[in-house]
């Protein structure tokens, strides 16, 4: 059988994350990041052979050139004659999309029509499903949409208490995001544990940059943690998460801010960021609170406190639970985060074994609790690409 690749693509507002995915391994083929696309010095940065390159990209429309310098490469690099796909992932699908499926002109004017709740995002996903298909003509595009996978969610997990016309005119609503990596973790679990797609409960924390949890029952999302942005929930790096919203006319009255100016502090300037005053990353928080940082301590005691509490709230949906699943940069290398998390949750049957906890790291799987205890916790790293290289290729074979 001859390989079958895919070209992932990851278009952001000022960066473009690629892979090229053998479907049947998961393998990374090449793989890399163009950056600083909204900026000066746009470049760049792929791996192919275990070799890192950096490129400096020419001067005009930065997304288009990526694309080209990136389509060259591929060329350049033979990569192109096992390509059977490209996919693309796309923030928001609104409710019309549950599923991942091929890019059609009426997927484009869907994925258009959804950009008003997802601006930063939508806009940028169609700039490389643009320039893609002009590129590669001949391959089949696939939409793969971080929502997706909570459209299963019912009305009461997902409607805010506002006027309904909100919802009915303008689409204001819970939406949720990192869809893939949720389905993907919790799929994994799922095997992994022996349990039963039609009975299971679990709740998956994706613990990245952006942070959201899940639950889902019998392999379905029936409630998570982001809303109609990916600004509800969870402390972040850099996002709040839930807050009052009598804050907006606290901020804009009092303080003189402009919705802009709110729009910043909330997305920009808070979460770990704004309660330590020293960083974004969870590295340098944890490593500035081991030196006794009062700031970086606090930071990662509300963390993981508002953390446990959110995981506590879905057992309400669940019923019970199985098991819980850390994922992304956080979840799958900070074991002082998972560990302050289950102790706190100690109350459903969770025992942390501090061995596993400690050597779950860098991209290892694994179990974190006492195996007599039920529910479990354990590590699933996340693998976005290949879900969605796997959609890419299984709806590529029907066209
Ligand atoms: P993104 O959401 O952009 O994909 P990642 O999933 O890579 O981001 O997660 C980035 C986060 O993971 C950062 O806060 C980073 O500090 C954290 N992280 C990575 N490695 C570790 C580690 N060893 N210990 C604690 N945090 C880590």
């Amino acid at each position: 059988m001859s390989s079958q690749h895919v070209l992932v693509l990851n278009c952001g507002s000022s960066s473009l994350k690629f892979a090229i995915i053998d479907n049947a391994t998961g393998d990374e083929i090449l793989s890399g990041l163009a950056e600083r696309l909204a900026d000066q010095a746009p470049q760049i940065k792929y791996k192919f052979q275990g070799n890192k390159e950096i490129v400096p990209l020419n001067s005009g429309d930065a997304h288009q050139v990526a694309i080209t310098t990136l389509v060259k490469l591929i060329k350049d690099l033979s990569l192109d004659a096992d390509l059977v796909a490209v996919g693309h992932r796309v923030v928001h699908g609104g409710e019309r999309f549950t599923q991942s499926v091929i890019i059609d002109d009426s997927v484009i004017k869907a994925i258009e029509e959804t950009a008003s709740l997802a601006p930063l995002h939508n806009p940028a996903n169609l700039l490389g499903i643009r320039a893609a298909q002009a590129a590669f003509a001949h391959l089949p595009q696939i939409a793969v949409f971080d929502t997706a996978f909570h459209q299963s969610m019912d009305q009461t997990a997902y409607l805010y208490a506002l006027p309904y016309s909100l919802y009915r005119e303008h689409g204001v609503r819970r939406y949720g995001f990192h869809g893939t990596s949720h389905a993907y973790v919790s799929a994994q679990a799922i095997e992994v544990l022996g349990l039963k797609d039609t009975s299971s409960r679990i709740i998956t924390a994706h613990l990245g940059n952006g942070c959201s949890v899940t639950a889902i029952k019998d392999g379905k999302s029936v409630d998570t943690s982001m809303g109609l942005t990916p600004l509800e929930g969870l402390v972040m790096g850099t996002r709040s998460g839930d807050i009052d919203p009598g804050l907006f006319s606290f901020l804009a009255n009092q303080l003189n801010y402009s919705t802009q100016q709110i729009d910043t502090l909330l997305n920009k300037q808070s979460g770990l960021l704004g309660i330590s005053e020293l960083s974004n990353d969870c590295r340098t928080i944890e490593e500035a609170a081991q030196e006794n940082h009062p700031q970086a301590s606090l930071a990662l005691d509300i963390f993981c406190y508002r953390l446990a509490k959110q995981i506590a709230s879905f057992l309400v949906p669940l019923g019970g639970l199985d098991a819980l699943v850390f994922t992304g940069g956080i979840g799958e290398n900070s074991d002082v985060i998972r560990e302050k998390v289950v102790n706190q949750l100690s109350f459903l049957g969770m025992k942390i074994n501090t061995e596993s906890n400690l050597n779950a790291r860098f991209g290892d799987q694994g179990i974190i609790t006492d195996a007599s205890h039920t529910p479990v916790a354990m590590v699933i790293p996340t693998n976005e690409e290949w879900v969605i290289a796997n959609d890419a290729a299984t709806l590529a074979k029907g066209v």
